[in-house]
C-alpha cells in the first residue's frame, strides 16, 4: 500500500477547514481496509476512519493514516412477503440507500432522507430525524476489529443505541471499522407524521393519503430550506444534542420560560430544543470571525469561509457557558471532535 502524504481533508469534511493529514487512503473492499489498517501498525500510525466527514470537527492536522471507507454494494440476503433484509456496504451514500429502498418498495427510512454521509458511518450516533432512528431497522452491524483485523457481526442489542448515540461513540470508540450494516425494511408503508413540520407540509400539499415517495419528498424539501448546504456554507447539521432533562427541572424552568420547546419522553423526561437555547442566550447568526452560529438555526454552528476547528470550538464552549449560565443546562456537542 502507498498511502498519499500530506493531503488536504478540506474537501472530506462538511466544515471544510483547511485541514491536512500525515498519510491517506480510500479502501473500496475489506481486504484493502485490513491493508491499511496493517500498515498502520507495522509503521506506528494511528488510524483515523472517514466516512463522509459531514459528523467530523478538525481543529489540527491529523497524524497518521486517514482512511476513507468507500466499500460498496447493496444486496437483499432474506425476503418474506412482509419484510426484506439488506446487507449495505459501509461506504454507500446514506441518502442514494434510501433512495435505493423507496425505489424497490422496501419501506421505513423515508424520514431519514437527505441526512449526510455513508451508510457505515450511521450506526455510530444512530442517526436520527422527524421521530425515526436507524436503530429501529438494524439487525447486524458487520465491523472489522481495528487491532486483531477479526471480522465480527455484532448484535444490535449490544450496541446501547439511544439518543444521538451508541457503544461506537462510547466504550467502542476506535475499537471497529463498520464494514456494513444489515436492515430489515417493511414492504407495507406505514407513513410516520408526528412531527409538526411534515403535518403542515402534506395538509400544504393537500395530501391526505401520502406514499412513502411524498414523505421522503416533503422531508428533502423541508430540509432544503431550513438546514445550510455544506457546498455552500460549512456545518456539520446539529452542533449541540438536544438535552433531555427531568420533569421536575422541567418544570422550574417552564415556570420562567413558558415558551420553552419541549417533548415528553416514554421514561417521563423531557426534551428541549437546543437550537431556543442558543437563540434566547443571543446567539442567532453571531460570528467570531469565520465562524458562528447560522442565522436561521441556532442549532447549527457554520464556518464562513476561512474559519477553524480552533476558533469553531471557542465558540461552542462561550455558547455552553451561556447556556449554562441562563438556563442551568450543560449542552452536549454531537459532532466528532479531532
Ligand atoms: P463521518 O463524519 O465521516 O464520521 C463520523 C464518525 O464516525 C467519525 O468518528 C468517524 O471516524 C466514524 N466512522 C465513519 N465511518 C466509519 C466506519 N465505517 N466504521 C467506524 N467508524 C466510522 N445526523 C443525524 O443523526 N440526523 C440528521 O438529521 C442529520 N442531519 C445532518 C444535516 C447536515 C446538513 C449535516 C452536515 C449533518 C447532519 N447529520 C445528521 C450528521 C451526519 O450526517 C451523520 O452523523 C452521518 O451519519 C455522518 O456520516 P459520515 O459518513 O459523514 O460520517
Ligand atoms: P424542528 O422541526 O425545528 O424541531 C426542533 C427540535 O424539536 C428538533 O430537533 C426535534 O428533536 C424536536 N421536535 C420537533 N417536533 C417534535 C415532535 N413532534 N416530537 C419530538 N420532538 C420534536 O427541527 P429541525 O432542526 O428542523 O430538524 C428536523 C429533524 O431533523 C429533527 O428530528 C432533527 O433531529 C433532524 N436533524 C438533525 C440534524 C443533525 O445533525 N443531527 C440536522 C438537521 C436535522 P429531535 O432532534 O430529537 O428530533
Amino acid at each position: 500500500m502507498q498511502p498519499q502524504t500530506h493531503y488536504s481533508l478540506k474537501a472530506h469534511h462538511s466544515f471544510h477547514f483547511d485541514i491536512y493529514c500525515e498519510y491517506f487512503t480510500r479502501v473500496t473492499d475489506r481486504h484493502a481496509l485490513t491493508t491499511a489498517l496493517t500498515w498502520a501498525q507495522q509503521n506506528n500510525q494511528p488510524v483515523t476512519l472517514l466516512g463522509g466527514g459531514s459528523n467530523m470537527v478538525f481543529t489540527q492536522s491529523m497524524q497518521g493514516l486517514v482512511v476513507q471507507i468507500a466499500l460498496q454494494g447493496i444486496e437483499v440476503i432474506a425476503e418474506t412477503t412482509e419484510y426484506v433484509t439488506l446487507r449495505v456496504a459501509a461506504g454507500e451514500n446514506w441518502h442514494g440507500f434510501v433512495v435505493w429502498c423507496l425505489d424497490h418498495g422496501y419501506y421505513g427510512l423515508e424520514n431519514l432522507s437527505l441526512i449526510p454521509g455513508t451508510t457505515g458511518a450511521a450506526p455510530i450516533q444512530n442517526i436520527g430525524a422527524y421521530g425515526v432512528e436507524i436503530a429501529e431497522y438494524l439487525t447486524a452491524i458487520h465491523v472489522l476489529d481495528r487491532n486483531t483485523h477479526e471480522q465480527k457481526c455484532l448484535d444490535p442489542s449490544l450496541c446501547q443505541f439511544g439518543y444521538r448515540s451508541s457503544q461506537f461513540k462510547s466504550e467502542w470508540k476506535d475499537q471497529y471499522a463498520i464494514t456494513a450494516i444489515d436492515l430489515t425494511l417493511d414492504k407495507q408503508f406505514n407513513p410516520k407524521t408526528g412531527y409538526g413540520a411534515i403535518e403542515n407540509e402534506l395538509k400544504r400539499r393537500n395530501i391526505d393519503a401520502p406514499t412513502a415517495h411524498d414523505i421522503s419528498n416533503i422531508v428533502c424539501h423541508i430540509r432544503r430550506q431550513k438546514l445550510p448546504d455544506p457546498d455552500q456554507i460549512g456545518n456539520a447539521g446539529s452542533f449541540f444534542m438536544n438535552p433531555i432533562i427531568t420533569a421536575d427541572t422541567f418544570a422550574t424552568l417552564q415556570h420562567h420560560y413558558p415558551d420553552l420547546p419541549h417533548y415528553p419522553q416514554a421514561n417521563g423526561d423531557i426534551k428541549v430544543a437546543a437550537g431556543w437555547l442558543v437563540e434566547q442566550c443571543g446567539w442567532k447568526g453571531k460570528r467570531r470571525g469565520d465562524v458562528g452560529v447560522h442565522q436561521y438555526q441556532s442549532i447549527v454552528l457554520v464556518n464562513h469561509g476561512d474559519g477553524s476547528g480552533d476558533a469553531l470550538m471557542a465558540l461552542a464552549a462561550e455558547i455552553i457557558d451561556d447556556v449554562k449560565k441562563r438556563f442551568g443546562i450543560t449542552l452536549h456537542i454531537e459532532p466528532n471532535i479531532y
